[in-house]
């Protein structure tokens, strides 16, 4: 799946909400997160994105590696 990234934290600017075709970007109490199991890999939401914050998890750049997990925690913490 995408992941979001830090870029997005206290931004949300959530002009990815609008592009993605299965609705999986929710809103989380400082950024947007991506549902992994809801994500068809469309890469619809990663140019939308005005902070660039939206990457494909196995492009995603290694001081924000930890945003992958944080997508997954994310929903598993619902
Ligand atoms: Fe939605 Fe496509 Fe982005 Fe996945 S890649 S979050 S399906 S817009």
């Amino acid at each position: 799946p995408y992941i979001i990234a830090e870029p997005c934290v206290d931004v949300k600017d959530k002009a990815c909400i609008e592009e993605c075709p299965v609705d999986c970007i929710y809103e989380g109490g400082r950024m947007l997160y991506i549902q992994p199991d809801e994500c068809v890999d469309c890469g619809a939401c990663e140019p939308v994105c005005p902070v660039e914050a939206i990457f494909y998890e196995d492009d995603t750049p290694d001081q924000w590696a930890g945003y992958v997990n944080a997508n997954v925690d994310f929903f598993d913490d619902l």
